[in-house]
């Protein structure tokens, strides 16, 4: 007898070429996560199997599972020889022990050429356990699915399965930057965009000395959360101050968060484009504040033709923040440090902005040239967790 784990692949209708693809990038990202772990990953076309662990680390290394993108399931199984009293005697010990009233038995028969089907092998372990336990069968709604795969050269039953956070293996979508402030939404944004198998670059704007060295450990911090599910994450952070008091000198003050975004995304653009990622992502939701409408949106779109992708542009507040709770970005985000909008005057912002009074501003100043030397003067650095909590 001996415990596995039994690793699930979400998104099973894709295409052949891809599919292969999709197991291989996964199969990295699966020994990459699990490196500090002794145990041997056995990799096949519908599902990977890790065995030869430490049982006393076996939470650790479910734990560490749960947080890889492009794993749907996570079951905890107990194999033994082919032999189905024997398994029945494995059964019956184990099951016993768990805290349940009622089963129902589902079988397997991957091995075609085992003498019972599918439905006597079923009936076969039920009789053995309603023979040998108080325990029930209840067809609908049992406590416990006791699931059995029957194969040629062993069989297994599910004793525990955990979810896993499906969507797709990180670096199977290419790359995209992600516009962080230290807010709410920002960090959520990147991570559903992390579950789709897209890996991160993080962009976030500073006005020193108007906003503090602390809203950086801020957002660095925040990155570190994400670290659970990409290892290593670069951020750029722009020096922003210069251009910002531009704006405020020569944009009326309606038009000042517009103009400020519209800043953001050319600046975004040509750092995306650099770094060779294919798309921007913000945590932009529809209607949350002026900056928000769809005018406001279509306004500082169109400086730029990149793809930006606005995960939350739909969800309501309440779900966003469950999000973030879920991934322990919440607590960060809610450290009142003030960020740039907090700082600078921001009265009656325009709801709807017009476009050909933005570029009008905007002609007021030289911005090219300041755009292009706060990307000269970007800083790039990498961030990752720095003590390995595997460890
Ligand atoms: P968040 O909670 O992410 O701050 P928000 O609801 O406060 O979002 P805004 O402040 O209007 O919304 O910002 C919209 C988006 O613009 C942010 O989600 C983020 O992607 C981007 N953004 C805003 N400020 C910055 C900044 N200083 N640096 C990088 N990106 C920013
Ligand atoms: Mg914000």
């Amino acid at each position: 007898m001996e415990i596995k784990l039994l690793l699930h692949y979400g998104e099973l209708f894709l295409k052949k070429k891809n599919r292969r693809d999709f197991i291989r990038q996964l199969e990295q990202n699966v020994i990459h996560t699990l490196k500090a772990f002794r145990l041997d990953l056995n990799v096949k076309h519908d599902s990977m199997t890790v065995t030869n662990f430490s049982l006393d680390e076996k939470p650790l290394i479910i734990e560490a599972l749960q947080n890889i993108s492009g794993l749907k399931l996570i079951s905890e199984v107990v194999s033994v020889a082919p032999d189905l009293e024997y398994l029945n005697k494995v059964i019956l010990k184990i099951v016993r022990e768990m805290p349940i009233k009622t089963f129902k038995v589902v079988t397997r028969r991957k091995d075609k050429s085992f003498p019972l089907n599918s439905d006597q092998i079923n009936r076969h372990i039920a009789t053995n356990l309603l023979k040998n336990t108080p325990l029930k069968v209840n067809i609908h709604t049992p406590d416990y699915f006791l699931r059995v795969q029957i194969l040629h050269d062993e069989m297994f039953f599910i004793t525990k399965q955990h979810d896993g956070l499906g969507g797709y293996p990180l670096g199977s979508a290419g790359k995209a930057l992600l516009l962080l402030s230290g807010g709410i939404d920002s960090p959520v944004a990147g991570f559903l965009t992390l579950r789709r198998g897209i890996k991160l670059e993080a962009i976030h704007f500073a006005s020193p000395p108007y906003t503090s060295k602390e809203v950086i450990d801020k957002i660095k911090s925040l990155l570190r959360k994400l670290n659970v599910y990409q290892a290593e994450i670069v951020l750029h952070t722009v020096p922003f101050t210069e251009l910002q008091l531009e704006i405020y000198k020569y944009v009326p003050e309606s038009y000042a968060i517009t103009i400020i975004r519209r800043m953001m995304m050319r600046i975004s653009s040509e750092v995306m484009k650099k770094r060779r990622a294919k798309a921007l992502v913000t945590g932009e939701s529809l209607g949350q504040v002026a900056s928000q409408t769809l005018e406001s949106l279509a306004v500082i779109n169109s400086v730029t033709n990149v793809p930006i992708i606005r995960p939350l542009a739909t969800l309501d507040k309440v779900d966003i923040v469950n999000i973030a709770k879920k991934i322990d970005t919440y607590k960060i985000s809610i450290l009142p440090y003030e960020d740039m909008c907090t700082i600078f005057p921001n009265t009656n912002p325009v709801t709807k902005p017009r476009e050909h009074l933005a570029e009008s501003y905007e002609s007021n100043f030289d911005y090219a040239s300041l755009i292009k030397k706060a990307i000269e003067e970007t800083l790039r650095e990498v961030i990752k967790i720095e003590v390995d909590p595997l460890l």
